[in-house]
């Protein structure tokens, strides 16, 4: 593996961890972009990568996606996230959890994980029996933060679909609106049924179709084929499926005002914010509007180290920023004609004292 400096992803990272452990088997890295604000934090992903040097530069720029993600959420920690390498098999031991847990615990809170990618709840219970440094664990009683960060992840899309309606098309009903939504899974359900409830008119897709067909009827939708929903007419295009999914083809064929949706790393490439943003398509940017998830972790683990549990309250009321802090990129977006994504990560920059 060539030296992490020299990788094109490095920027300036405050601490790439590498770690081997014989016995379990466990090869892993942990990389901390940032810890500015707070102990980096971030999720543990466990992946084949048939070549390492992969493994590496998710690690890299991931850790640095939850330093941007971390600070425009508000939250007082920083960015980090580790990769644990698996063997082609897979193979997911005791062991190799626990060597884990060891391995984050002697970073002795410089690093807070939690589930990503092919880490359960229950993987992340067995880590926190070797380290206190963990989040996402079940949640402890009604109305305690914790648990499925989905719903919490759900109510800030909502939340920002709203504002982006009431900032394009000047109104705060959802009456009518119509809004097409790819992927209706955890997020992307969630958030259909929250706009549902407001009378929003929406059109729905995914490859799953017995869910989708369900949901459909559940709330008076319609489905339309995979293929047909980037091009469906809309005043929302809301994508919650897959990351990049918007580039020069597809921003050309969108028949929309708005995009706003929970999918990681929309923009196939930085460039393609400013694709957007000459087409006149009001964007959200992901990390922004899809914090929802975070802001429920991280306050679930900020709370433990305080003793206490967290509580949802505390969480929907983090979530309710994000609108307001979507509407500051908006009004800087167009005051400086920069597109919003450019404009969010200037501000991310900014918070963690790298502006
Ligand atoms: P999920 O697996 O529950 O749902 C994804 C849905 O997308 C599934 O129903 C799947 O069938 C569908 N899908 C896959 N390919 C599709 C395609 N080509 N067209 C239409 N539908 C397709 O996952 P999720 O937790 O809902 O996450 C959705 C997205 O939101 C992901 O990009 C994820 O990284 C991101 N995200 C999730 C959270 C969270 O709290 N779960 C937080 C932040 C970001």
């Amino acid at each position: 593996m060539t030296a992490f400096w020299t990788e094109p992803d490095f920027d300036d990272h405050e601490m790439v961890h590498f770690v081997r452990d014989r016995e379990s088997g466990l090869t892993a890295i942990i990389a901390v972009h940032s810890s500015h604000l707070g102990p980096g934090a971030g999720g543990t992903r466990f992946w084949h990568y048939p070549n390492p040097k992969d493994g590496l530069r998710d690690a890299l720029r991931l850790s640095r996606g939850m330093s941007y993600k971390n600070a425009m959420a508000g939250l007082p920690m920083g960015g980090g996230k580790a990769v644990i390498l698996a063997d082609e098999a897979r193979t997911k031991t005791p062991e190799l959890l626990a060597a884990f847990g060891d391995a984050v615990e002697g970073l002795n809170g410089r690093y807070v994980t939690a589930e990503d990618v092919g880490i359960s709840e229950a993987d992340m219970v067995a880590v926190s029996q070797r380290t206190s440094h963990v989040s996402g664990l079940p949640v402890s009683g009604q109305g305690s933060a914790g648990g499925d960060p989905g719903p919490f992840t759900s109510y800030g899309i909502y939340l920002g679909i709203k504002a982006a309606v009431q900032h394009r098309l000047g109104t705060d009903s959802m009456a009518g609106v119509r809004v097409a939504l790819q992927g209706t899974g955890s997020v992307g359900g969630g958030v259909a049924r929250l706009l549902a409830k407001d009378g929003a008119k929406l059109t729905l897709a995914d490859i799953n179709k017995d869910s989708v067909t369900a949901l459909a009827q559940e709330l008076g939708a319609e489905v339309v084929d995979p293929q047909a929903i980037m091009t469906t007419p809309c005043d929302v295009f809301s994508p919650n499926a897959l990351g990049a999914i918007l580039n020069e083809e597809s921003i050309a064929k969108l028949d929309t005002q708005i995009v706003a949706g929970g999918a990681n790393n929309q923009l196939a490439r930085s460039a393609h914010g400013q694709v957007l943003f000459e087409r006149g398509i009001l964007y959200a940017p992901d990390y922004v509007i899809n914090a929802g998830g975070i802001i429920s972790v991280a306050t679930e683990y900020l709370a433990r180290r305080e003793g206490r549990t967290g509580s949802v309250d505390e969480v929907n009321a983090l979530i309710e920023q994000i609108p307001g802090r979507l509407e500051r990129i908006w009004q800087a977006s167009e005051q400086g004609a920069t597109s919003p994504d450019v404009v969010a990560d200037r501000m991310a920059q900014e918070l963690i004292g790298r502006g």
